[in-house]
C-alpha cells in the first residue's frame, strides 16, 4: 500500500495529500450509505387479540374459544396461558390439567 494518496483524483481539496494512511478519500468522497438495518423482529404468530378472537362462528353457531370465569360468570373470559387460565377481572386462576 502506498502511503501517499494518489493525486489523480481532483475531487479533493489540495490539503488532502497531507493525510497519509488514513482512508480519508473513502470517508470524504463517499458518505457511507447508511444501511437501515432493520432489526430482525421475528414476530411469532400469536393469537388474535380482541373480543372477536374469543368467539368462533360456525354455521350461525357461536362457540367460545376460552373458558369463562367461574366466579364472574358468563361474559368474563379467562386468559389462556400456557399452564393456566386466569380471569383478568377477579384474578381467579385455574390450572390446566394434563
Ligand atoms: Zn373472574
Amino acid at each position: 500500500m502506498s502511503k501517499k494518496a494518489p493525486p489523480k483524483k481532483e475531487d479533493k481539496p489540495a490539503a488532502a495529500p497531507k493525510e497519509e494512511a488514513k482512508p480519508a478519500a473513502a470517508a470524504e468522497a463517499v458518505p457511507k450509505p447508511q444501511k437501515a438495518e432493520k432489526a430482525k423482529h421475528e414476530k411469532k404468530h400469536r393469537e388474535e387479540k380482541g373480543v372477536h378472537a374469543m368467539y368462533k362462528v360456525e354455521d350461525s353457531k357461536v362457540s367460545r374459544a376460552r373458558p369463562t370465569c367461574e366466579r364472574c360468570g358468563a361474559g368474563y373470559f379467562m386468559a389462556d396461558h400456557h399452564d393456566r387460565y386466569t380471569c383478568g377481572h377477579c384474578g381467579f386462576t385455574r390450572y390446566k390439567q394434563k
